[in-house]
């Protein structure tokens, strides 16, 4: 496996990649590799001839209080993962090397980049948008795979890359849990034994709410009293949000119909986490993917 810092070079690599006739997956992180990561890279390696991870923290996607310095690294241990996981290549460019002097554009996503996530973290979605289009430049890959863990960011990608005509397939690879439900993060490192014990309250609350609407509930106050009940049973958690919404859209709607998004942020001890649960909701309720 390769690892480069240079975006030249990088470039370089990826070209002589294509001209032996393989194709490009690439999988954009921040680092710190979890089951899910290595679920990105695994199947990037299944479907593609030469398999690209980034890692990049990006300082525009955190807000001036955010943990931007405190983010867990270990780049080492990265290169290894990817390595047994089937990346060719590791690109992992330093800030100054992405955002050089006088760097002063970014992506603007609209109303999708300022609700839910976005309501609590302004710019978060720019800062995101903005990152993606840059590397997918640098990458130019035939494929980019994104975890349906972080579904709104998924949903802006797909928007950012349809309307700017980016000729990338963007491909949702669905979200990786520990055992008792907890959807992997790199910021699950934060939290304290207690508060890992609570954490899974996350996940509990998204199971009771599918089951709400299994069993016929279709009004979205309804379902959001169940999420709300079960989060409350959890003193350690502070919710951020939780929401019933249009999977396409991210818009409220009284009543629950067609494909939707549950979906909770929520804060314990020094870590804000998030997770969500698509569903197709007719007659009959379905998980389906981003
Ligand atoms: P991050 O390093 O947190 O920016 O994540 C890099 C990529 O991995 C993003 O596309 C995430 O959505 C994805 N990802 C993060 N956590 C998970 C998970 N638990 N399951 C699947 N994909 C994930």
């Amino acid at each position: 496996m390769k690892f480069e810092t240079s975006i030249t070079e990088t470039r370089q690599t990826i070209a002589k990649a294509r001209q032996d006739g393989l194709s490009v997956g690439y999988v954009p992180t921040m680092g710190y590799f979890h089951d899910g990561h290595l679920s990105l890279i695994r199947t990037a390696r299944e479907s593609c001839g030469f398999v690209v991870v980034s890692i990049f923290v990006n300082p525009l996607q955190f807000g001036p209080k955010e943990d931007l310095a405190a983010y867990p690294r270990n780049i080492e241990r990265d290169c290894s993962l990817a390595a047994q996981a089937g990346a060719d290549l590791v690109f992992a460019p330093g800030e100054g090397e992405m955002y050089r002097p006088r760097f002063s554009t970014a992506v603007e996503v609209g109303r999708l980049g300022t609700v839910l996530c976005g309501a609590s973290r302004p710019g978060h979605f720019r800062g995101v948008a903005t990152v993606v289009v840059k590397l997918l430049n640098i990458v130019r890959p035939d494929v980019a795979f994104f975890g349906e863990k972080d579904a709104q960011q998924l949903i802006i990608i797909r928007r950012v890359v349809e309307d700017l005509d980016i000729p990338t397939t963007i491909k949702g690879i669905p979200t990786v849990r520990e055992a008792d439900g907890l959807a992997m993060s790199s910021r699950n490192v934060y939290l304290t034994p207690e508060e890992r014990g609570a954490a899974p309250v996350i996940y509990r609350a998204l199971l009771a709410a599918e089951d709400a609407i299994k069993r016929g509930e279709r009004r979205t106050a309804e379902v959001l009293g169940v999420i709300g009940g079960v989060l409350q049973t959890e003193p350690l958690l502070k919710p951020d949000y939780f929401a019933a919404v249009g999977l396409h859209d991210l818009e409220e709607r009284p009543t629950l119909q067609g494909e939707i998004l549950l979906a909770i942020a929520a804060r314990i001890g020094k870590a804000r986490l998030i997770d969500n649960l698509p569903l197709d909701v007719s007659d009959t309720v379905k998980r389906i993917a981003i």
